[in-house]
């Protein structure tokens, strides 16, 4: 017998995985999406699948590390100096959380989803046979100058709290290990062995396949432009060729989200966090392990059928441009460190908007308009690695089961 009907609103990895778990728990599902399915923030990504990365951006140090570059063009992280009170807000909010205990905070809340995620995306992966080259070769930190790569110890400690503690190696050694990096750049690297790593728009097919075998109706270039209600509650959503009917809404919106924050009835702090992607062939010396550049703040993802670079962190507001000094930047940045950093052609070079909230946590939580309406948005940098788990709360939350996380991390009053 049918839960009810649940219209779930976008059709990123999060509504994906949102829709999934509805379905198999007895819902009948429509995905709603304003363009393409998978197409938007969940295509490019660098497909990290990353419990490592439990510490959120705000944190001891970050402000006086980034504010120097945060103005320049070239830098990894960049901010476009304009008029928005919205963006202000949320640059003044994240400096006011970069402290220990704000930072553990989030922490706590990152790691509950993060770790939930990696477990569930095996299980799901293995259920429905979806081939998305997975792999667990863990990742490494790189850093280049010694006095980084000791600074990271404190980091490292504070990961040791959530049982996260790396693996240090130093220059040599890890030259032996990664032969795709040149000898005598890198002072070492911290090896985090929990990591996994996917091609996530090879995920995306595979989930699209999945719902569809089960029963999921999929709407693709249906914008969702309001919600019809009645008896104070969501009836259904209003598109321009209809409404779609719906006894839940799910709000799947990524970095979109604001947008509909009059929907939601609550001003949820979501920036659009701009990032690059180049996607080509693996060079002839690939790497085995995927590797973040820290100082130069540039990922680089094998997969098993191509090769990917990616980086920056633009807070440019939702601006659709692909800026050429930025790809070069992150080309130049790879080519420190790597022997064949890039690899002719380049197949597809590409941007995405991170949904960023300031204390690094998504929203996952009933919208305070319409209890039947819920939202799950603002995975920052992580909504791959934390879409599975996010999938399983938001089904609990609608069946009225006993969630398998503590959901005040991700509870929408708390900004
Ligand atoms: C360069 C880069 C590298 C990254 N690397 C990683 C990584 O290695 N690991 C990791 O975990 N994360 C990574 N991320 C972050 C990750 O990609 C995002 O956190 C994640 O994709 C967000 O998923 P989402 O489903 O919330 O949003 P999206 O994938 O953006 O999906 C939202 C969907 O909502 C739809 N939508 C919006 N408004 C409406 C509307 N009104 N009506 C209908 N549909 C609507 C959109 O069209 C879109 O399809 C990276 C991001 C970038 C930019």
């Amino acid at each position: 017998m049918s839960q009810g009907r649940v219209v779930v609103v976008g059709a990123g990895v999060v509504g994906a995985c949102s829709a999934y778990y509805l379905r198999r728990a007895g819902f009948d599902v429509t995905v709603v999406d304003q363009a393409a399915f998978g197409k938007a923030c969940s295509h490019g990504n660098c497909g990290l699948i990353s419990p490592s990365h439990a510490l959120p951006l705000a944190m001891p140090g970050a402000v006086k590390k980034t504010l120097p570059m945060m103005f320049k063009k070239d830098a990894p992280i960049r901010v476009a100096p304009r008029l928005d009170p919205g963006l202000w807000l949320w640059l003044t909010k994240f400096a006011l959380r970069c402290k220990e205990a704000p930072m553990l905070h989030s922490a706590a809340g990152r790691h509950a989803l993060l770790q939930s995620s990696i477990t569930l995306y095996r299980q799901m992966l293995a259920d429905e046979g979806i081939e998305c080259e997975w792999e667990d070769r863990g990742a490494l930190f790189v850093y280049k100058t010694q006095q980084a790569m000791d600074g990271y110890a404190k980091t490292d400690a504070w990961l040791q709290q959530f049982g996260l503690g790396a693996e240090r190696i130093d220059g040599e050694e890890l030259v032996r290990r990664e032969p795709a990096l040149k000898p005598g750049v890198a002072a070492g690297a911290w090896f985090y062995e929990i990591d996994a790593h996917l091609r996530p728009n090879k995920l995306m097919l595979g989930l699209r396949a999945t719902l569809e075998k089960m029963g999921v109706t999929i709407h693709e270039n249906t914008a969702v432009t309001g919600i019809a209600k009645e008896n104070g509650k969501a009836r259904a959503v209003k598109t321009a060729t209809g409404e779609v009917t719906a006894d839940h809404v799910v709000l799947a919106l990524g970095a979109l989200t604001p947008k509909l924050n009059h929907l939601i009835g609550a001003k949820v702090p979501i920036q659009p966090g701009k990032g690059y992607s180049m996607t080509m062939p693996r060079p002839g010396t690939c790497p085995a392990i995927p590797m973040v550049f820290q100082e130069h703040k540039v990922a680089v993802t094998p997969f098993q059928t191509g090769y990917r670079i990616g980086s920056t962190m633009e807070f440019t507001g939702y601006d659709t441009t692909i800026n050429p000094a930025r790809l070069a930047a992150i080309k130049a940045g790879a080519a420190v460190y790597l022997h064949e950093p890039t690899c002719e052609p380049v197949e597809e070079e590409w941007f995405g908007w991170r949904p960023m909230t300031y204390d690094g946590k998504p929203v996952i939580d009933q919208a305070p308009a319409m209890a039947n309406v819920t939202v799950a948005a603002g995975h920052n940098m992580l909504g791959l690695s934390m879409g599975a788990a996010t999938g399983k709360l938001v089904c609990e939350m609608l069946a009225g089961d006993e969630p398998h996380l503590d959901r005040s991390h991700y509870a929408i009053d708390r900004f």
